[in-house]
């Protein structure tokens, strides 16, 4: 019992005390290579060596005196005080200088006394000293001159090899714990209970299970299995292995838990094991046992309290410190800004860190790194110049930190300058640093710079290329990053899915789908694929054009999240299949799976091209009911109900936002816009001007709603403020918008002048937008030349093609006009056909020219021929057929313009809707002059409202005589179903 209890007494010291082991060293040393060769008592008597000294000395008076120095810990004093030549005792000489270099990590100190010694031939002959200078070394963090004097003393105790074994293990070295080790093993040095700590440390610094576990049966065998080191070392170990189960049923096992070191171990076992709340139980535990915490204690439970929601046992905790102790020690310091800014307080954190007596880099880095974590750049640049105020230099922690807030914040120049600083230490160099500065400049989007790091990166990691090639990537360079990802497979790096997911962005920037294939294979031979790259693939198969291939993808998902839906619906919409994306919606609904806020926006934008206003309803409902805030999605309503032809709903949620952003102001002036209100459009703009200042798409929506209501003086002031009051550089569509504007208003020749003045050269679109109104307004000589120009151009855009056949065929050339058709087929383009759809009921029906597909086909043309025949009969109509441009006979052009989309869908309208209410209609295409005419006169004639709206978003209504027809009449007309979806003029914001 009495063994125990003293092994107890020293091995708590041990533990807690780095330096007595030295001290115990020197004690053993003198008395016996073994505890257990004594008897209890005996050793009872032995451990005080302070006792014994006095009596010791020869020389009583000195030798006390350096002693006494030495543990008052004056080092410059302990030097003063050390005798020239120390031949009669040199142990008692120098083993107090050596312990306390050993306490101060005075390298250089020690080294002087190491020389000292040496010179006056007292190592050679006291292994004792010779095991107090390897003590000393490893201490002072100087292995090799630790292992040096190893390697010269022959008869090695067991101190000694404790000695060298704690210098590795302290120096983090584990592998070479383990050779040692098996020295040890080989020359049959028996264990004491000092050695187990250290190689039990080492099998957990190298995680190495099956050596903890070899090294735990020799302490059973030995006898040192209940030793309270020996059994707080081991639940460490195991902790350390992620054996937390075996770690606990040591703790267990210990009979009496009245040891803070053992409870030490376990709690901070389960937190750093990040089991907060085993960790937290137990240390409730302890305070119900009676024990006194330490900081370790503190420190092992603020780790724990890093989750939000122990927050409050956190400042607990931080209030138990204050209350114990006088000064803060640094590192429960350390360890309690940590707990605050894992808990988010960074108020807290600061608190904590300004009451520190010395500040040291650590504790400055924590916070700095602290407000990153929490997404505070701005607060971080501020401390990092309390930082250089208060005279600290940066360090690769803080390089880091800093580097990261300005490629957040985007400040290019503050990056640059670190960047140099880098450079002039040699910063850059490092791995880390090198990593961050390509990310930085990425993010700032110097794409040269981000280069340059990158090459003058010496040593690159898998972090550096997917880096540099997500720079690139998000920068628009997509060959580049092409080029970078092929040299990654050439040198053979493990790709990851962080750098598919950047290549994928690549692919989506180029939109070629081979690219795409080509990376899904990858993907799938490497088994790579997981839930976020195969919804990344969908987005990049619908943004490619290949929905099937998106279709199979999405199908192929095991456990679908709300991205894989969205990019799903993303990729219907972004291919103009809106009813496949509402439909996916419904679907969606009825899982579990709530949509978000993206989800919800395709959602609406599907409902949108449909101008299906009873679907966006119902989205605006879910939206109010799952209450997610209307501003982030407020520009996609008001877009809807534009869109749908409700532009005073659309106002009303305008209205109702309190900041209004942007997008949601270019969005109202949009809507404005699109139904013919330009001068409120123009109000709205410069009302948005006083606080925002306007982007080229706002520009775009102003000069769109100018051309819609033919406001040709504003439109062009307009475009002069963009480019010299703004200084926006105008995007092809500014100048094809106004090239509609001044075409619309048969300024022509102006129009042609403002075109050959542009600095760049005019797209397909700009010569279409002139084409159109040289065709309005039967200017043939300019219509003759865009024409030329539009087919010089060799645009993909079937449009095109058609506007120009269209042009022939009314100037009676239809063999030019054949011509261009065919020429149309050869490149492989198919001109979108018209068609209109109604909403009725829960469905929307969809209908083309002469529509022969609706399951209620039959009853549609009986009602069409009935309203025919009310209109011919009470309206005075009569079919127009100049608006049929088919070179075929007249009654064949009748029967043609009968059977236009549009009508289809008012019969169906008049057949399954209530008297009275208004009929909406949607075309994908303009209305022709006579189908314009037919809508006029069923509205007066059957007294229903009706609403047109068409996909180049201009609607209008027709109320009896109220309506207005197309723009150029006098049988000038834009044909039917034949022409062009007019692009120029819609706005769209990428993002
Ligand atoms: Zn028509």
């Amino acid at each position: 019992m009495r063994l125990q209890s003293y092994l107890t007494l020293s091995v708590v010291l041990s533990c807690t005390c780095p330096l007595m082991p030295a001290s115990l060293v020197h004690l053993h040393t003198n008395n016996c290579s073994s505890i257990f060769a004594h008897p209890p008592m005996l050793i009872q008597t032995q451990i005080n060596p302070t006792l014994k000294i006095p009596s010791f000395s020869r020389k009583p008076i000195q030798t006390h005196t350096l002693k006494d120095i030495c543990l008052r810990g004056n080092l410059k004093e302990a030097f003063q005080s050390l005798p020239v030549s120390s031949n009669d005792h040199p142990d008692e000489t120098y083993a107090p200088v050596l312990e306390l270099c050993a306490q101060k990590k005075a390298l250089s100190q020690g080294l002087q006394i190491h020389a000292h010694m040496i010179k006056s031939c007292s190592v050679s002959e006291s292994v004792f000293l010779a095991t107090k200078v390897v003590f000393m070394y490893g201490k002072c963090g100087s292995v090799r001159n630790a292992e040096k004097v190893f390697d010269q003393i022959g008869q090695r105790s067991i101190f000694t090899w404790n000695a060298m074994i704690g210098a590795y293990v302290s120096n983090g070295k584990p592998f070479e714990v383990l050779q040692t080790y098996k020295e040890m093993r080989v020359l049959g040095v028996p264990l004491d209970a000092y050695s187990f700590p250290s190689l039990l440390k080492a099998s957990g610094l190298l995680k190495n299970l099956y050596l903890g576990a070899e090294i735990h049966g020799l302490a059973v065998k030995f006898g040192y299995d209940s030793t309270v080191c020996v059994v707080n070392s081991l639940v460490a170990m195991y902790a350390k292995c992620d054996d937390l189960f075996g770690a606990r049923r040591l703790f267990g096992r210990i009979d009496q838990k009245d040891d803070v070191v053992s409870w030490n171990s376990i709690i901070s076992a389960y937190s750093s094991n990040g089991r907060s709340m085993e960790a937290l139980e137990l240390f409730r535990e302890m305070q119900k046992a009676g024990l006194d915490s330490n900081t370790y204690t503190a420190v092992a439970c603020l780790q724990a309290c890093g989750d939000y929601s122990f927050r409050k046992l956190g400042k607990e905790i931080h209030a138990a410190v204050l209350k114990s102790a006088q000064l803060l020690d640094a590192y429960v310091a350390g360890a309690l800004v940590a707990m605050y800014v894992r808990c988010c307080k960074m108020s807290e954190a600061v608190r904590t860190f300004n009451k520190l007596e010395e500040k040291d880099k650590v504790a400055w880095n924590s916070v700095l790194t602290g407000f990153i974590q929490n997404g505070m750049c701005s607060e971080a640049l501020h401390f990092f110049h309390d930082f250089q105020n208060a005279g600290e230099k940066p360090d690769q922690v803080t390089v880091i930190s800093i580097l990261v807030a300005c490629g957040r914040m985007g400040y290019l120049l503050n990056g640059m300058e670190l960047h140099a600083y880098a450079i002039k230490i040699g910063f850059d160099l490092d791995l880390q640093v090198g990593n961050t500065l390509i990310d930085m400049y990425a993010k700032c989007s110097c794409v040269n710079y981000m280069g340059y790091a990158f090459n003058r990166m010496p040593d690159k990691d898998l972090i550096s290329w997917t880096t540099v090639i997500a720079g690139y990537a998000q920068n628009s360079y997509a060959l580049k990053a092409f080029e970078l990802f092929r040299e990654v497979q050439l040198i053979d790096i493990d790709v990851d899915p962080m750098m598919i997911g950047s290549i994928l962005l690549a692919c989506s920037e180029l939109a070629c789908v081979s690219q795409v294939k080509e990376i899904h294979g990858y993907i799938m031979r490497r088994g790579l694929s997981d839930v976020v790259l195969q919804n990344m693939i969908v987005d990049v198969y619908g943004e490619c054009g290949n929905i099937d291939y998106a279709v199979q993808t999405f199908e192929s998902i095991q456990f679908k999240d709300v991205v894989s839906w969205t990019s799903m619906i993303s990729a219907y919409v972004h291919n103009g299949l809106a009813n496949e994306a509402l439909e996916l919606f419904h679907i969606l609904n009825k899982t579990n799976i709530h949509p978000d806020s993206i989800a919800l926006k395709s959602a609406l934008s599907a409902a949108s091209s449909l101008s299906a206003l009873k679907y966006g309803k119902e989205i605006h409902g879910f939206i109010i009911r799952h209450n997610f805030s209307e501003g982030s999605i407020a520009s996609s309503l008001v877009d809807m109900y534009s869109r749908c032809g409700m532009v005073e709903n659309a106002h009303t949620i305008f209205k109702s936002i309190q900041s209004k952003d942007l997008v949601l102001w270019t969005s109202m002036i949009n809507a404005y816009g699109m139904h013919g209100h330009g001068k409120v459009a123009i109000d709205l703009f410069n009302k948005m001007k006083e606080n925002l200042t306007p982007d080229h798409v706002a520009f775009l929506s102003v000069l769109y709603a100018c051309s819609h209501s033919g406001l040709t003086a504003e439109g062009r002031q307009f475009f002069e403020i963009m480019k010299y009051e703004y200084q926006l550089e105008p995007w092809p569509e500014h100048y094809a918008c106004l090239v509609d504007l001044l075409g619309r208003a048969n300024c022509l020749e102006e129009a042609f002048e403002f075109v050959k003045s542009m600095q760049m050269a005019p797209t397909a679109e700009i010569w279409c937008a002139l084409l159109q109104a040289c065709q309005v307004h039967s200017n043939q000589e300019l219509g003759e030349i865009a024409v030329q120009k539009l087919l010089e151009l060799g645009s993909t855009n079937p449009g095109h093609y058609v506007l120009v056949s269209n042009v022939f065929s009314a100037k009676g050339r239809c063999k030019d006009a054949e011509k261009i058709r065919s020429r149309m087929k050869e490149r492989g383009l198919k001109k979108s056909p018209g068609c209109s759809w109604i909403e009725v009921g829960n469905g929307i029906h969809t209908f083309m020219a002469r529509d022969k597909c609706h399951p209620e086909c039959h009853h549609i043309t009986k009602k069409l021929d009935q309203i025919t025949e009310k209109l011919e009969k009470e309206g005075g109509y009569i079919a127009q057929t100049k608006f049929v441009l088919h070179n075929v006979e007249e009654n064949e052009k009748v029967k043609m313009l009968y059977g236009h989309s549009e009508r289809l869908a008012i019969a169906y309208g008049l057949l399954k809707t209530a008297e009275q209410t208004p009929i909406r209609v949607t075309k994908n295409l303009r209305v022709c002059g006579d189908c314009h005419t037919f809508c006029k006169l069923v509205s007066k004639l059957f007294g229903r409202e009706l609403l047109k709206v068409m996909m180049d978003y201009e609607s209008e209504h027709v109320n009896g005589e109220g309506g207005n027809g197309p723009k150029g009449s006098n049988g000038k007309k834009v044909p039917c179903d034949e022409n062009p979806l007019h692009h120029a003029t819609t706005c769209t914001r990428n993002g």
